[in-house]
């Protein structure tokens, strides 16, 4: 009996340290084009743009439901309404009661139009660009900044009447700030501008994912530029290398980091790096 107090003792101490490690990390996952997940400390996840479709997840080859690799969604996160954004949206809601965060329109069109979940898409976690709000119970922040490019939301009710686009709001980008972990700034698809140097003033962006494929959106060169206007202290390269026209690898992007020294770290679809408090640990 005593024996087995004991070892139950050390069990809960050696349990109890193990959820301390894992209770102050943070991971990011990347899905390939730009779906990410950020899974808080506490264990809350965040999906953003989840195409979880695209052609470079290794979770959608050999016929594999992607799906599947996401069991748990607390809240998904649009920067705008193409199909290479919203992707999967629709089904992931569903299958797992997530929250919708983007702006009002495309929330609007995406329940009238796609059928999202309207109760999981009109809650006070809308938003608007240069607003701030704060979900998960406190730990994570959210602030929807601007970004240059358009936002139309596919209408699978097409028809001669009705357009094959429908309004999608402004496109934006997000810094996300998490309670003891990074701060983490997605770009969306914009284009190079020079006001992005205010979110680099107003937030000390760890993370910067940045949309380098060019074509729709930002050159390598430019979102080189970008990573150091928000004054990233990482910068992640994603948009790119998932179908023709825009960019098909890193290289152009890393040479140009490297000669403004700015360290640079290229993910590879399906890898989770991990933060500790506010630094990448492991990869
Ligand atoms: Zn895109």
């Amino acid at each position: 009996m005593k024996v087995f107090g004991l070892f139950a003792a050390l069990s809960m101490l050696v349990i109890g340290s193990v959820n301390q490690v894992s209770a102050q990390e943070t991971r990011v996952r990347w899905f390939g084009h730009a779906a990410f997940s950020v899974t808080t400390p506490r264990g809350k996840v965040l999906l953003i743009d989840p195409w979880l479709s695209n052609p470079s997840n290794p979770e959608a080859k050999d016929g594999k439901d992607p799906l599947v690799s996401v069991p748990k969604v607390d809240y998904i996160l649009l920067t705008h309404g193409h199909r290479d954004h919203v992707g999967d949206a629709v089904e992931i809601a569903k299958k797992t009661g997530a929250v919708l965060v983007c702006n009002p329109e495309l929330a609007g069109n995406l329940v009238k139009l796609a059928g999202f979940p309207a109760e999981q898409a009109a809650t006070d976690v809308i938003m608007g660009i240069g607003g701030e709000i704060q979900i998960a119970d406190g730990e994570v922040t959210i602030a929807m900044t601007p970004a240059v490019h358009s936002s139309s939301v596919y209408n699978p009710k097409a028809g001669p009447t009705n357009a094959e686009r429908a309004y999608g709001g402004n496109p934006a980008g997000f810094v996300i700030i998490i309670k003891g972990g990074p701060v983490i700034y997605h770009s969306g698809d914009t284009a190079y501008f020079k006001d992005m140097e205010t979110v680099g003033e107003q937030y000390q962006v760890d993370l910067a994912l940045l949309n380098i494929g060019g074509h729709f959106g930002m050159e390598p060169r430019m979102a080189a530029r970008a990573a150091q206007s928000v004054r990233a202290r990482l910068a992640v390269p994603q948009h790119y290398a998932t179908f023709p026209g825009i960019a098909q690898n890193s290289n152009d992007f890393a040479a140009e980091l490297k000669r403004l020294k700015i360290p640079f770290y290229e993910m590879k679809p399906g890898e989770t790096v991990t933060f500790r408090g506010r630094q990448m640990t492991q990869k």
